[in-house]
């Protein structure tokens, strides 16, 4: 098999370094959001919430979804990354664990894959399987 040609590490790279760009962009317009919600906040009547339990409870939660909103896209942004800098290396397109080249296919619909799927499978059943035992 061959590995990917110079145009294709090309157009893979403008895809990962658009979808990088728009993350970070999302990230800082959904921090800065977050910042002037609440400095609003704390700007207001900050008793209110003692005689607003629901409230402040709705406030939580969607503070934990942002939270984990965050987390999932930090993680995703650190994918990108990693793409970014396996091109770099001139490695993207090789799985990490057998070194055998990722398909097309495989790219074309996750283009952060660092695994090809026998060994993603593979790590996967693992972590299930150590789950398990945690259990
Ligand atoms: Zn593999």
């Amino acid at each position: 098999m061959e590995t990917l040609s110079k145009e294709e590490l090309e157009r893979f790279k403008a895809l990962i370094t658009e979808e990088y760009k728009a993350l970070l962009e999302e990230l800082r317009y959904r921090e800065q959001s977050f910042i002037m919600e609440n400095q609003r906040e704390t700007g207001s009547e900050l008793s209110s919430y003692a005689n607003h339990p629901a409230e402040a409870a709705s406030d939580y939660a969607n503070l934990t979804m942002n939270l984990n909103l965050a987390e999932r896209d930090t993680k995703y942004l650190k994918q990108l990354e990693d793409a970014l800098d396996r091109i770099e290396r001139g490695v993207y397109g090789i799985c990490v664990v057998c070194k055998n080249i990722i398909p097309m296919v495989r790219l074309e619909a996750v283009p952060t894959a660092n695994k090809c799927i026998e060994c993603k499978n593979e790590v996967k059943r693992r972590e299930q399987e150590e789950a398990k035992h945690a259990v």
